[in-house]
């Protein structure tokens, strides 16, 4: 049957995003409870609104104990609502920054869990995720993590995008450039989401420093254009005093006397050596030897999410008897 907004009766904000906000619902005629997401449509974007549900549809089609499963989607204007499977431990960017650094035998199972979502998207669907990130990665009471917010088609996508999506600083140097996105950006991505979570926070700072402000950076800006760096030819005031507000705002990355704008950053990314799983020793050989191989910075050199789950930490994951449930308990 199909979903209408009616027959969602809201519970609970969970979260908010760039593009909108994220509540936990009761489907009233069937007592199912939801995860909706309602992000705002933009006027030049709603001749396609068609297509995009028809696209949605394909999620419909995914089946997967790694990937969030979908209810439906409907227009509720000025909204698109995207209805799927409510995780009740939230995503793992709350998760650390409530308990603190996860445990490295935790952070095996996510780096499994999301190679295996990676792997049948990929595999079955030709879908490349585009947005691997701590907050699009979900846990629940009974242990299992999943994967959401993926995109679903390359056209659909980059149509969106150019609106919505911001500039992720947990984007490969790769994409920062503008070339092809292919699935072993999200190996990157993975990659760096794996270091935050074993240390606590986001990676790219002086890791010297205790207090560093990172703590607050969402590690995305919006609007932005995630393609490549280099400005276009002509840019509009409007455009430009967008650019300044977001810059006088202070979004800057501090630690160890290092203050990076997002620009700096993403320079960063593409200028200096990838970030490690440090201090050495603290993490077993085979976990920084994992994430080195996700954050190759030549994606010809990177393997793919595939090849990945033939790596000896992450074989050792599979057959690691670690209770997720029972640690879900504990927070
Ligand atoms: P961004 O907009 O930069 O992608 P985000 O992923 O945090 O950031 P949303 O995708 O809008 O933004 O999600 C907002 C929050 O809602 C998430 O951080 C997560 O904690 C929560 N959330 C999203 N989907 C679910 C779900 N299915 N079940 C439970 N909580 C969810
Ligand atoms: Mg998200």
């Amino acid at each position: 049957h199909d979903l209408r907004n009616e027959d969602l009766k809201d519970m609970q904000e969970l979260g908010q995003g760039n593009g909108g906000s994220v509540k936990k619902v009761e489907h009233v005629p069937t007592g199912t409870i939801m995860a909706k997401k309602a992000s705002i449509t933009a006027q030049h974007f709603l001749s396609h609104l068609k297509q995009i549900l028809r696209e949605l549809q394909i999620m419909h089609d995914c089946n997967s104990q790694y990937i969030i499963s979908f209810y439906g989607a409907f227009i509720f204007d000025p909204n698109i609502c995207i209805c799927m499977e409510f995780m009740d431990k939230g995503s793992l960017d709350g998760i650390y920054k409530k308990i603190g650094p996860i445990d490295i035998d935790v952070v095996g199972k996510v780096a499994l869990a999301v190679l295996e979502g990676l792997t049948y998207l990929y595999d079955v669907h030709r879908i490349i995720h585009r947005d691997i990130k701590p907050s699009n990665i979900l846990f629940n009471s009974q242990g299992h993590i999943k994967i959401c917010d993926f995109g679903v088609s390359g056209e659909l996508i980059n149509s969106i995008a150019d609106t919505f999506v911001g500039t992720s600083t947990y984007m490969s140097p790769e994409r920062i450039q503008g070339a092809q996105y292919t699935v072993k950006s999200d190996v990157w991505s993975l990659g760096i989401s794996l270091i935050e979570l074993a240390l606590g926070r986001f990676p790219f700072s002086d890791s010297s420093s205790d207090d560093s402000d990172l703590s607050d950076f969402e590690g995305t800006l919006s609007p932005s254009r995630p393609g490549p760096l280099t400005l276009p030819p002509k840019k509009s005031k409007e455009q430009k005093d967008k650019k300044k507000k977001r810059k006088s705002k202070g979004v800057s990355l501090q630690g160890g006397g290092m203050t990076m704008s997002i620009l700096e950053l993403l320079q960063h990314i593409v200028n200096e050596p990838a970030p490690r799983l440090t201090p050495e020793g603290r993490f077993p050989k085979e976990a920084e030897d994992f994430v080195d191989s996700c954050l190759l910075k030549d994606p010809d050199m990177r393997k793919t999410p595939k090849d990945l789950l033939q790596h000896p930490w992450v074989e050792r994951s599979k057959s690691a008897t670690f209770d997720l449930e029972a640690w879900a308990s504990t927070f």
